[in-house]
């Protein structure tokens, strides 16, 4: 509970403008994209690091719960305060400090968007990789937490290989710094490692150092049809496993081709068993030559149709398409829950087949949705939660394709971490040792465990 007192406190710190307490505002903080919801008793918007290390001194002093929020886009519940306890939401933290091409790196605050990032590196003929399908609302701050991903990361990698460094405040209020602005930097444990994707249990980050790489000086996109989900699938093994990296690699099956073309109208091959977004990156005459060796796999794979689009908007409307797909589904029923599996390449066919088969023996519908490329799979479940028989089943399907992923040498999470969604899970992918050893570390990082306390530690 926050009493009379210990609000003050919190006020003294960042004004009565900047402290909600009402039940009706409180609410817009108690979800993310997941499914389970809990009010936080109080959300605090910090503007400087100063302030979030005061805001961390008091909450410690009183053994309160604190819960970091970006934007709320996660998708596994990871910024639901299950405990209570107040939100620390870094919306008023959202500035550009320093863009930097000349030593490659920008530094912004937690809680600026990720496409102003990138907006603001264009001009510069750089950009920042990591780009999740929320890049338009998600901030840095999640981003790092949570370790995100996106289409692109085939090629250029997940938001960890671009951290050269970060300032966080601790549970009791101390500011530590991690890292430098230095490309190359091995002073030490690597720290931002560890904070990032820790979902917020570690420290609050309150500054980042990000790595920015050379805009490519040509892209080229492709939408390739398959009268035949395995051949889609088949050729993504094929291309990676020929040495060709394209940027992206985006598969859809035709559940989600033709969710999407019912809603959106794109023009999208409704008959297609399974389609691939292929985009590759580089010099004109690099892109040329690997676009020759990506039509003659997408050849040997059986491919129906090879369309490449022939300018930026129709390029802009491929992805359209692409980047559209969850919001489709979230209209299909009252709830969708949209996974995140990781296998292989080599077994994504497999894991394909499998996930289909799941949904088919529990009589439910299934969109599969993957950066294919890196194994990374989104099986799509519209339901209704309100339907306990229905859900039931939903829960059986999720549960035997966790333990396929497990089974095919694969693990739990790609990009969207493990929140509350998945802790059950865990076991399957780690022994015990391992579990014990991230508690130990949260233990000697957050000895109250006040920092996003319910969550996989
Ligand atoms: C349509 C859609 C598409 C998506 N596509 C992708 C995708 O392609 N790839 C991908 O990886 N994810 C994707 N996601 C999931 C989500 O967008 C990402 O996990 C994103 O990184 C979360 O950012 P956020 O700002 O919304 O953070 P929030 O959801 O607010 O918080 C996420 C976690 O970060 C912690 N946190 C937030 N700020 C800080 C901070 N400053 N310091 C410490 N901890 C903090 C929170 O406590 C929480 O644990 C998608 C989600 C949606 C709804």
């Amino acid at each position: 509970m926050i009493t009379d007192s210990i609000k003050q406190e919190f006020i003294a710190i960042v004004t009565e403008k900047r402290y909600l307490d009402r039940q009706e505002e409180l609410t817009c903080y108690a979800y993310d994209a997941f499914l389970v919801e809990a009010m936080p008793h109080a959300v605090i918007f910090p503007e400087t690091t100063d302030e979030v290390s005061q805001i961390l001194k008091v909450a410690s002093s009183h053994n309160i719960p604190v819960t970091a929020r970006g934007a709320g886009t996660s998708v596994c519940g990871a910024p639901v305060p299950i405990l209570h306890g107040i939100v620390v939401c870094f919306s008023k933290m959202d500035k550009i400090i320093e863009v930097n091409t000349r030593d490659r790196y920008v530094i912004v605050q937690p809680g600026v968007i990720n496409a102003d990032v990138q907006k603001a590196l264009q001009p510069f003929g750089f950009f920042y990789p990591p780009d999740p399908g929320s890049i338009n609302t998600s901030t840095i701050g999640g981003n790092i937490a949570q370790n995100a991903g996106g289409p692109r990361c085939l090629k250029y990698g997940v938001t960890m290989d671009y951290i050269l460094g970060m300032e966080a405040v601790l549970a009791d209020g101390k500011i530590v710094q991690f890292g430098s602005r230095n490309v190359k930097d091995v002073t030490g444990y690597k720290m931002a490692a560890l904070f990032c994707g820790s979902e917020g249990t570690l420290g609050l980050v309150t500054q980042a150092i990000l790595k920015v790489v050379p805009l490519p000086e040509t892209t080229k996109t492709l939408m390739v049809n398959f009268n035949d989900l395995d051949d889609t699938a088949n050729a993504v093994s094929d291309i990676i496993g020929s040495g060709i990296l394209p940027a992206a690699m985006e598969l859809m099956d035709k559940f989600t081709l033709n969710a999407i073309e019912d809603s959106a109208g794109l023009g999208l091959d409704r008959e297609a068993a399974g389609s691939l977004l292929i985009e590759i990156d580089g010099t004109a005459e690099a892109c040329e030559k690997e676009m020759g060796r990506i039509v003659e796999r997408l050849k040997a794979n059986n491919a129906a149709r090879i369309q490449e689009a022939t300018s930026q908007a129709e390029q802009a409307q491929i992805w359209t398409a692409r980047r559209s797909a969850y919001g489709v589904f979230a209209r299909l029923a009252p709830n969708l829950i949209s996974e995140d599996v990781t296998v292989p390449v080599s077994q994504v066919p497999e894991m394909i087949r499998r996930i289909v088969k799941i949904a088919k023996n529990h009589g439910l519908k299934v969109g599969v949705l993957a950066h294919a490329g890196d194994g990374n799979m989104h099986p799509m479940i519209p339901a209704d939660k309100g339907n306990k028989e229905e859900w039931a089943r939903v829960e059986q399907a999720f549960d035997e394709i966790f333990e396929a992923a497990a089974d095919l040498g694969g693990t739990l999470s790609g990009e969207h971490g493990i929140g509350l969604a998945k802790v059950k899970y865990l076991p399957l992918v780690m022994n015990q040792d391992s579990i014990n050893l991230m508690t130990r570390i949260k233990q000697a990082i957050d000895p109250q465990g006040i920092l996003n306390p319910g969550k996989f530690v």
